[in-house]
């Protein structure tokens, strides 16, 4: 097994409409021998992995004998939309035609829209199209062991349709003709299927967009050597390489991600960050692909491209995430396996009961049975929790708020303390330099020891002490290293040892412990320096709104006990927990967690074990750290608000999918009774049940403009 290379496919796939369609896709494809099978109807994707890339027609076929068709293969980072009538639409426009004058004849007395004959030539067209779309799509539910809707659709629409042949062939009159019944059934359907196939694509238009960022041109760069000019190339984004250079000019979408080396601009990054404010950059900066240069002139070097840049990477991560779902998806599974074959045996012994055990005519024990059959169709069951995570998800993603998964939608609604990092969470982390003191040293030295040390970390203390101290001259060290959340060490070639970093390093040389970094030479303190950075803006307003919403506050930083005191009661939180080395840092979010659902909200770069730890991580700096692997939601941007945001939009997705379920369920398990007792045709059955599904959906759809609380 293991000398298998494994190959990830991901196909689009038109026509599965509901979750039990997806079981039977995953079903089939492991029964081939396939790994990893996962299928959703709502992104109509299906992904899989297989050692072997000669299996992939073979994917492919079983997935079309299924009655599915395979509209792309690709690594499902670039899928056009589809142009013109979706097949479904096709379907449900030409059963319409005929469907209409058959529910005509309910209501208008023209004879020849009574005559049988006629009515049997109407209905013989939307007979075969259901037969094929419901019977194929049933039969190969059947086969795969999942069995899906169709199946109901098909028997209540056949059984009607052959009840009213019999009574054509042996001419036993109007008693006897249910066309209309087995027509509208089939019609009803399909166009319930298609508001719904339009639907569910619009719960998806988030990644969509994403998507079409990525389609990009590049202006790249290149040097012609003998002349020493340069020429730019215009070529498709997707071809430019790590290390290439290229230009982009006020307007144009940055096609790579990378650093700026010549120029300056202002970006917007709001559909990358959700950031709405343009952002400067400059020389030294980092730029992400597919944002947009509002003005200025920038040259970039590559530094990620393809799959590995930010853009790709959010993609990814978001796709992920919908696969993912919310618990109750399990109980909404179990309920959707058993509830067909329960209705199929509710709906035969509506049948029996009445036409046996009560003196109503067959035809109505009939109707009543096909009754049940129709309305109990459990899609909406199967639609309510992955279109309400998809819009969720996909909202929160378009507002810069990556959320791993459902799982992690429930987890984060369920919290009840929020711990804080301080240095770059809380504060700016955007320190300045307030006052530095050298001790037999002199301060020019102290500089480039402490500007070539701190070029070795990226601590918001390092980026700050590098920034200022730069043009210091570089010493080469034979050696450096950095202890997270204490400091830096270093060594030179002359074996003298170097520390920058905070009062624990420095405790056994003096007793002052008020400053933010102690350089010390061979243990002996040579220099101190402090540092300043701001509250970040906003973050009273959210430990406020926190508070308001019933959760407990705590700050935990490695910094000094005064200064995070001071922080505490500036904003108002109530439990610090100062001095920490990310150690015991770790032992307090475990301390915490014994009685409390923990949220660690840190930046992700020093804190990564502790938000691991928490119960759920949230790391918040910037679009270009969107690779915090530990960390259950990623913030694009320091923004603090959109923690207060991202809270809002996982209980209010997780408030979706209750109402969603209670829907479903509740309108399943009333109408059954109401169809066995004759309370409902099957006509109305059938539209009452695609109304239902449509209104699960719709009400996911609100999802996207609802009021986040
Ligand atoms: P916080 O919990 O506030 O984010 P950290 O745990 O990251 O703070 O750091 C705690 C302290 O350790 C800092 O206040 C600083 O004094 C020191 N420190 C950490 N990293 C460095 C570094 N690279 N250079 C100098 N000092 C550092
Ligand atoms: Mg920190």
């Amino acid at each position: 097994m293991s000398d298998h290379i494994f190959q990830s496919v991901t196909f689009k796939v038109e026509g599965m409409s509901c979750t039990n369609c997806a079981l039977g896709i995953q079903r089939t494809l492991e029964k081939e021998g396939f790994h990893q099978v996962m299928a959703d109807f709502t992104t109509g994707e299906v992904s899989f992995e297989m050692g072997d890339s000669n299996q992939l027609p073979l994917a492919e076929k079983r997935i079309e004998s299924l009655g599915y068709k395979v509209l792309e293969t690709g690594n499902g980072n670039g899928y056009g939309r589809r142009k013109g009538m979706a097949p479904i639409e096709k379907k449900f426009w030409f059963t319409a035609i005929f469907t209409v004058p058959l529910i005509l004849s309910m209501f208008i007395p023209i004879d020849i829209l009574h005559n049988d004959l006629f009515q049997l030539a109407l209905t013989i067209p939307v007979f075969i199209t259901g037969f094929f779309h419901f019977g194929r799509s049933a039969w190969f539910s059947l086969r795969s062991g999942v069995t899906n809707m169709d199946v109901l659709i098909f028997l209540g629409s056949t059984a009607a349709f052959v009840y009213s042949l019999i009574g054509t062939v042996y001419g036993l009159g109007h008693d006897y003709m249910f066309y209309e019944t087995s027509a509208s059934i089939i019609s009803i359907v399909l166009l319930g299927n298609m508001l719904e196939y339009r639907s569910v694509r619009k719960t998806t238009s988030a990644i969509d967009d994403l998507v079409r960022l990525q389609k990009n041109t590049a202006k790249r760069l290149i040097t012609e050597i003998h002349e020493g000019g340069e020429t730019v190339e215009e070529v498709d984004a997707a071809l430019v390489e790590t290390g290439e250079r290229v230009l982009v000019n006020s307007g144009d979408k940055v096609p790579v991600d990378g650093e700026i080396y010549w120029g300056t601009g202002s970006l917007d990054e709001s559909l990358i960050s959700g950031e709405s404010l343009p952002v400067d950059k400059k020389k030294g900066d980092k730029v992400v692909g597919g944002t947009i240069l509002l003005s200025g002139s920038l040259r970039v070097k590559a530094t990620a491209t393809g799959k590995d840049t930010v853009l790709s990477q959010i993609i990814t991560m978001v796709r992920e995430a919908q696969k993912d779902k919310p618990s109750l998806q399990n109980l909404a599974d179990k309920i959707s396996r058993i509830f067909v074959p329960t209705v199929v045996v509710l709906a035969i012994l509506t049948l029996l009961y009445w036409s046996l055990g009560t003196d109503l005519p067959f035809r109505d024990s009939l109707m009543r049975g096909i009754a049940v059959l129709v309305i109990a169709c459990p899609c909406a069951l199967g639609l309510a929790i992955p279109t309400a995570v998809v819009v969720g998800l996909g909202r929160s993603a378009k507002s810069g708020i990556l959320i791993k998964g459902g799982s992690a939608i429930d987890k984060f609604s369920a919290i009840d303390t929020v711990v804080f990092d301080k240095t770059g969470t809380l504060t700016s982390g955007k320190f300045r330099i307030r006052e530095m003191r050298c001790f037999g040293k002199s301060e020019e030295s102290v500089r480039s020891l402490l500007y070539s040390m701190e070029k070795h970390s990226n601590h918001p203390i390092a980026q700050a002490i590098t920034t200022s101290f730069k043009g210091a001259g570089l010493i080469r060290f034979e050696q450096v290293e950095e202890h997270k959340g204490v400091g830096v060490k270093a060594t030179d070639k002359q074996g003298n040892v170097f520390v920058a970093g905070s009062y624990h390093v420095a405790a056994h040389v003096t007793g002052d412990d008020s400053h933010n970094v102690y350089l010390l030479m061979n243990d002996e303190l040579i220099a101190w320096v402090d540092l300043e950075d701001e509250v970040k803006e906003g973050a009273a307003e959210l430990i406020a709104f926190l508070q308001k919403k019933g959760l407990r506050c705590v700050l935990l930083s490695g910094d000094r006990q005064e200064r995070c005191d001071a922080l505490a009661s500036q904003l108002g939180i109530g439990e610090v927990y100062a001095e920490q080395l990310p150690g015991q840092k770790l032992e307090v979010i475990e301390k915490l967690s014994e009685n409390a659902r923990v949220a660690m909200v840190g930046d992700g770069i020093n804190d990564a074990p502790a938000l691991a730890k928490a119960y759920v991580g949230v790391s918040m700096s910037d679009a270009t750290q969107v690779a915090v692997k530990s960390a259950d939601v990623v913030l694009l941007k320091g923004d603090l608000s959109l923690l207060a945001k991202a809270f809002g939009a996982t209980r209010t997705t997780l408030r979706t999918v209750k109402e969603n379920l209670f829907w479903a369920f509740f309108y399943n398990v009333s109408a059954i009774p109401l169809a066995m007792v004759g309370l409902l045709t099957p006509i109305v059955a059938a539209f009452a049940m695609a109304v239902s599904d449509v209104i699960v959906v719709l009400n996911s759809l609100r999802l996207k403009t609802r009021k986040l609380r």
